[in-house]
């Protein structure tokens, strides 16, 4: 069978101050030369200052950009910044916006990308993929997956909490992605990876087992979600797609994307939807519930800012996003049957209607 290559990261270092040991880190990959450091003004004040300093301590020669958005306008100005400083590798420093400018610019550069996340908010973090703002809507283009994932758990821990609990939802809904890919795969004959549908099966059920401790320990919350984002990540690397980690919940948080004025974080739409999709599955949707609920992430449409008619309307024009990727909404699901599952979960208050 034809299958593309696989590509991994090298190295990870997650540990308490795993930003301190970069340096030591680079001279193993024999990563040398002029740097590109990329960072958000924030994030540079968290982290990236600090990564500089280790960096330059350690003899390298370190030039900064600051990352303002993730379009693909920055990302074109990050390329020509690797340009004229004639850069040998980045390295992204802050959250999920950063490490989509960096990771894209350096796979169009030509150069190795080093990921250190300041957030465990969402599985593109060790990703080959880049998400990132086209001329009017959000896409997800070929990208590099990262030689080195550096993961500070101090510094992730010291992020938001909601960012932690989003990262944990993202994982979590891994349940319902592989579901509509099972179901993809008995109704259309999509191949499917079992190393990798196992991969990312196994981060969600990991996150399920430590709900307790994610909600109550930012340290060890930190190190749980952080492990189970790799491990996410590492699925979609084998796949070569985004196929174990994103189904017909992500396609509905796309929607809603464009659809809110001000949409919630990633892994809170998706976590969401995951209990709704997961009731069309039939499957243990209540399970799904719980946890997010253990965890302090959102388990009705009003705690992401959404309305029912909003709701509704980003799950009837859900799959018509990505036709190609089939999911439980390609079943043929009516308004009917969807305002019922919304009910039945409680995500929405027959009141709302
Ligand atoms: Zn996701």
């Amino acid at each position: 069978m034809d299958r593309p290559l696989i590509e991994l990261p090298r190295l990870f270092d997650v540990r308490l101050n795993a930003i301190e040991k970069i340096g030591e880190n680079l001279d193993k990959l024999k990563l040398e030369g002029p740097v590109a450091l990329l960072s958000g003004k924030k994030t540079y004040q968290i982290a990236g200052k600090k990564v500089q300093q280790v960096l330059e301590d350690h003899h390298r020669e370190v030039h900064t950009f600051t990352v303002c958005d993730d379009s693909i306008e920055t990302a074109n100005e990050a390329i020509e910044f690797f340009k004229e400083i004639n850069a040998f590798f980045a390295v992204g420093v802050g959250g999920g916006k950063v490490i989509d400018v960096a990771k894209y610019a350096s796979h169009e550069f030509n150069i190795p990308f080093v990921s250190v996340p300041t957030a465990a908010s969402h599985d593109g973090i060790a990703s080959a993929r880049a998400s990132l703002k086209g001329v009017d809507i959000k896409g997800s283009f070929p990208a590099k997956a990262p030689i080195m994932v550096v993961g500070d758990i101090e510094t992730l821990a010291k992020a938001p909490k909601r960012f932690t609990i989003s990262g944990c939802a993202d994982i979590i809904s891994n349940k319902t992605a592989i579901m509509d890919w099972e179901l993809s795969q008995r109704i259309t004959g999509e191949h499917m990876s079992s190393y990798a549908s196992t991969l990312s099966e196994i981060s969600a059920i990991s996150m399920i087992e430590a709900r307790e401790e994610i909600a109550k320990d930012p340290i060890k919350g930190a190190y749980h979600v952080f492990k189970g984002l790799i491990t996410s990540s590492m699925a979609m690397c084998i796949q070569g797609s985004s196929r174990p980690a994103s189904g017909a919940e992500h396609l509905i948080s796309h929607s809603l994307d464009q659809i809110l004025k001000k949409p919630a974080l990633h892994g809170e739409q998706v976590g969401l939807m995951s209990i709704f999709t997961m009731f069309l599955h039939g499957g243990n949707w209540k399970e799904i519930r719980e946890t997010l609920e253990i965890i302090g992430a959102p388990t009705t449409a009003q705690q992401i800012g959404a309305s029912a008619e909003e709701l509704i309307q980003a799950i009837s024009i859900a799959q018509s996003i990505r036709p190609d990727r089939y999911t439980i909404l390609s079943t043929g699901v009516t308004e009917k049957a969807i305002v019922n599952a919304l009910v039945k979960t409680g995500i929405i208050d027959k009141e709302e209607l």
